[in-house]
């Protein structure tokens, strides 16, 4: 028997502008100070919640629902 595996991929998101292009800190580096994502279009620094992939144009749809 064959089970389909249903990979769900996560993704870093950026909660401010809704984009996916994060940088993520080199695991295995200097944990303390690289614990911070940082988003590469509006270069906003945090922890950024980590969505499914298929879920990311409902993110950003909601972003920009809120303006
Ligand atoms: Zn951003």
């Amino acid at each position: 028997m064959v089970k389909k595996k249903s990979k769900k991929q996560f993704i870093k998101i950026c909660p401010k502008c809704g984009s996916t292009k994060v940088k993520m800190p080199p695991a295995g580096m200097d944990l303390k100070l690289t614990f911070r994502d940082y988003c590469l279009d509006c270069r906003a620094r945090g922890i950024f919640p980590e969505i499914e992939k298929t879920k990311v144009k409902d993110f950003q749809k909601k972003l920009k629902k809120k303006r």
